[in-house]
């Protein structure tokens, strides 16, 4: 609101508001000084978070800055991710409320989530979603993507670990700071030589996986249908408690994915329907992917149409043979 209020004000020439093209940057920019650190809640790849204050509770995510090699995303970058990130505005989506711009103190500033991730939901409690359930947080999903994807952003980094669940509700983060976040500040990456986290493969769509090259991830042609792939691969974790392709090593699942070999569904006891949308998330052309807003109608026609079957009982997936 308060974006389109700038630009609404401008229009008519008022001259209170700056106008929104020339916004400061240093209306996002808070002072490291005046944020508050309490203890660490996660360490990731490439920043460590901390519950922080700052008018409240927040999540403060400062970047790990070793060096500003050559090949690193020079300030410049993270500013523009930054000035794209402060327009997002969505229930489903957490509030960013600022960052710190000064190098070598680069930090983010969100609202601080609530709950616990997917991750943490599916792969450590080992919690059973039913359809249902996981029906209603994958059309949240599906709300938030198409509202970022409407807004011309790609999340490029959409997985189970940046989807929290705070009592129902479904809050994406880390969205459209891909570069700066998670390729200039590489340097204490872990993973294998190429590069590869666990656990991130299984979202790389076959464009992406092909286009890996050893330290050159920066450069990856991510896209709106690279976002629809790893929505795909967040739907699977859903219904069967595991990651596609699970126990397989990395160079087995880049050649499968590459050559356009998917997981297999023939275990996976669920209805043609709920399958038919992991198949058009993961077709191997970008182009046959379905949009975010597609994949919402479809999803909600999906509860109607099992409870009409079986009105006392919602339908439980069963798991694969081998969880
Ligand atoms: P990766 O480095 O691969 O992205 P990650 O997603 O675990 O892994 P971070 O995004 O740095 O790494 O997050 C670190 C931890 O902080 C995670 O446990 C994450 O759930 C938590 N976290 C991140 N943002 C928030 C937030 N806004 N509110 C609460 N916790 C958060």
């Amino acid at each position: 609101q308060r974006a389109d209020s700038l630009d609404m004000s401008n229009k008519h020439g008022d001259s209170r508001w700056p106008r929104q093209n020339s916004l400061s940057m240093k209306e996002w920019d808070i002072p490291y000084d005046e944020l508050k650190l309490f203890e660490v809640i996660g360490r990731g790849r490439f920043g460590t978070v901390y519950r922080g204050s700052w008018h409240g509770a927040v999540a403060v995510k400062l970047l790990h800055v070793h060096s500003l090699h050559s090949d690193c995303v020079p300030l410049d970058t993270f500013k523009h991710e930054v000035a794209t990130f402060r327009k997002t505005r969505h229930e489903n989506l957490v509030l960013f409320m600022g960052a710190c711009m000064k190098p070598p103190r680069l930090a983010i500033v969100t609202s601080l989530c609530k709950g616990m991730t997917l991750y943490t939901h599916i792969h450590l409690r080992k919690d059973k979603f039913t359809a249902n359930k996981s029906v209603l947080v994958a059309q949240q999903i599906s709300q938030g993507m198409g509202y970022l994807h409407a807004r011309g952003i790609i999340h490029k980094d959409l997985k189970t670990k940046n989807i929290f669940l705070e009592n129902g509700k479904v809050v994406i983060t880390d969205f459209g700071l891909f570069s700066v976040t998670k390729m200039c500040f590489g340097n204490n990456a872990r993973g294998d030589s190429l590069g590869i986290p666990a656990g991130w493969l299984c979202y790389l769509a076959p464009e992406l996986v092909r286009a890996l090259r050893p330290h050159a991830s920066l450069h990856l042609p991510f896209s709106k249908a690279t976002d629809v792939y790893a929505f795909g691969t967040v739907w699977y974790e859903l219904l069967c408690g595991e990651y596609p392709f699970k126990g397989q090593p990395p160079e087995a699942i880049i050649w499968q994915v590459g050559k356009g070999v998917k997981q297999s569904l023939a275990n996976m006891q669920a209805s043609r329907d709920i399958k038919d949308i992991l198949m058009v998330c993961w077709a191997y052309r970008a182009s046959e992917r379905a949009e975010f807003p597609r994949l919402l109608t479809t999803l909600q026609k999906l509860p109607r149409k099992r409870l009409a079957r079986s009105p006392s009982h919602p339908v439980h997936l069963s798991r694969s043979a081998d969880s």
